[in-house]
């Protein structure tokens, strides 16, 4: 028996992936094609429904996206997104002009009718919109189910013919119960019966890579953390020594850090791919030689990072993708919700993409949250040191050392903070703060040690507990724990006679020292 499809015809827009996944994950099979595939194919495919996806052109312009009218005719439930549900209401006779008013980002959509897409979804709910025209009048036979304050058609359907027009986009998480939506109409309006299983994120996305990048070159810039290996890894298992990783050690990253990454990703690691480790660690110790203004430090380190970054390139040549571990948070930090992908891929690695000569980016985990991407990279086999690391800031360590940085200082606050890490990490899970590290403070003081004066530096421990990082408390943690490490500390690491725990919340005081 042939399994039950729905096609997503492909008009340009930049969710299309995400519609495809979505009704994946409503254990219905889904394939994209392009608007210019021949309706005499997509039949043969024999689809339960078809799905129009957003575009950047207006419907009613001449040379923009069209399609065979005859495709209204089939029988077959058509689902209209945004530029689709223009082009459905153009095609039909409605009217689609410019908006007075475009609508960008969280919209509160009005419900106006029960009709089965909309099953169980609330009266008000928030949508989310991105659109400079608008459906000013519906196709005769289509009935306005939905709208807000700027868009008198928010949706429309016809129910007899199976066709549903809708502004917003259900395929992004910031539309409330927009999966729910996808669900009504895969499931209420196509009839589907949902026999399909979906392979795991990682199978399907290695399968799209491959299609996507072919024999392409793919440079990836490796930090360590999570999100980068993760990328880096499902790019290695997609297209193996195709994909070059560079990674960079500035000197500021923690104990055993390039040693960690380099046994993953190097060598005798468990990926065939080409992998630079590039030692740069005096090249940014000279740089930041008696500077010890935090946004000058800052800055001397991303100038920096692109040009070594920008120096492994120029040896490589010309490649034809550069991949990036941007995930769903920063996609929807940066404010631009997916519509611009060049100016994410500036918020996620600032500004690599202006020195390095390539045709797109790849950015596999865009749809992701934090706790998937780390569910992807224990499938994907990386250790769980490298997965379920902290977040750990660009900068590394010179924002973890008040003032002017030096090799030995890194070498003090890595000592520390190894230990202070290894004695959290013996609490249950559940109990550890969400991020914790140690920072050196440029106190010195003066302390007594075998009966002799020291006059050495003071280190900080901080343990917070946050969900979003924009605010944070202080974990409350057993004092054995605290009282455990300080006594390591103060006896294992040198230069260090003095330890204190930092007990500020954010606000007032940020995570980060620096
Ligand atoms: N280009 C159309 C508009 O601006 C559709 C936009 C979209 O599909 N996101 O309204």
């Amino acid at each position: 028996m042939q399994q039950e499809t729905i096609i997503v015809l492909d008009f340009g827009g930049q969710y299309n992936q995400l519609i495809a996944r979505r009704v994946r994950e409503c254990n219905v099979y889904c394939e994209i094609y392009s608007y210019r595939t021949p309706l005499e194919k997509i039949k043969a495919k024999n689809p339960k429904g078809i799905i129009f996806t957003g575009g950047p052109n207006s419907a009613y312009l001449p040379e923009s996206p069209t399609i065979d009218p005859a495709i209204y005719g089939w029988g077959i439930p058509i689902l209209g997104i945004c530029y689709g549900s223009q082009l459905m209401m153009h095609m039909l006779g409605g009217k689609v002009c410019k908006a007075p008013e475009r609508e960008y980002g969280k919209t509160l959509v009005d419900f106006d009718s029960a009709t089965p897409l909309f099953a169980g979804i609330p009266a008000q709910n928030t949508c989310w919109m991105s659109h400079n025209d608008y459906i000013a009048q519906p196709a005769p036979g289509f009935a306005i189910t939905a709208h807000t304050p700027n868009c008198p058609v928010a949706a429309a359907e016809d129910a007899a013919r199976g066709l549903y027009a809708i502004q917003f986009h259900p395929e992004v998480l910031h539309t409330q119960n927009g999966t729910q939506m996808l669900h009504n109409f895969v499931y209420n309006i196509c009839g589907c019966a949902g026999t399909w299983k979906m392979d795991s994120f990682v199978e399907h996305t290695v399968e799209e890579l491959r299609e996507k990048i072919g024999g392409g070159k793919v440079l990836c810039a490796l930090s360590g953390g999570v999100d980068s290996s993760v990328c880096a890894a499902l790019l290695a298992k997609a297209v193996g020594k195709q994909l070059t990783c560079v990674f960079v050690d500035h000197g500021l990253l923690r104990k055993n850090e390039r040693e960690q990454v380099c046994a993953v990703f190097g060598e005798g690691g468990s990926f065939d791919i080409n992998f630079i480790c590039v030692d740069a660690r005096d090249r940014f110790y000279n740089k930041l030689k008696e500077q010890s203004a935090p946004e000058t430090k800052r800055k001397i380190i991303g100038e920096e990072f692109i040009r070594v970054f920008e120096d492994e390139a120029k040896k490589l040549g010309a490649v034809d993708y550069l991949a990036q571990g941007t995930i769903y948070p920063d996609v929807v930090e940066s404010g631009l919700g997916g519509e611009s992908a060049v100016i994410k891929s500036h918020h996620n690695v600032g500004g690599l993409p202006d020195t390095v000569d390539f045709k797109a980016l790849v950015e596999p985990l865009r749809d992701l949250f934090k706790d998937e991407v780390r569910q992807a990279g224990r499938e994907l086999g990386l250790p769980e040191y490298l997965v379920a690391r902290q977040p750990f800031p660009g900068p590394g360590l010179a924002i973890r050392i008040i003032g002017d940085v030096t090799p030995e200082k890194v070498a003090i606050v890595q000592e520390a903070d190894a230990i202070w890490r290894e004695e959290v990490d013996k609490l249950p899970v559940a109990e550890r703060p969400s991020q914790y590290f140690a920072a050196l403070t440029n106190m010195q003081s003066v302390g007594v040690m075998g009966d002799e004066r020291t006059y050495d530096y003071a280190i900080a421990l901080r343990a917070v507990t946050t969900t979003d990082f924009m605010t944070a408390e202080i974990t409350p943690l057993p004092q054995a724990t605290i009282l455990a490490a300080a006594s390591r500390i103060v006896n294992e690491v040198k230069n260090i006679n003095r330890v204190l725990f930092d007990y500020t919340t954010k606000p007032p005081a940020t995570i980060e020292f620096e």
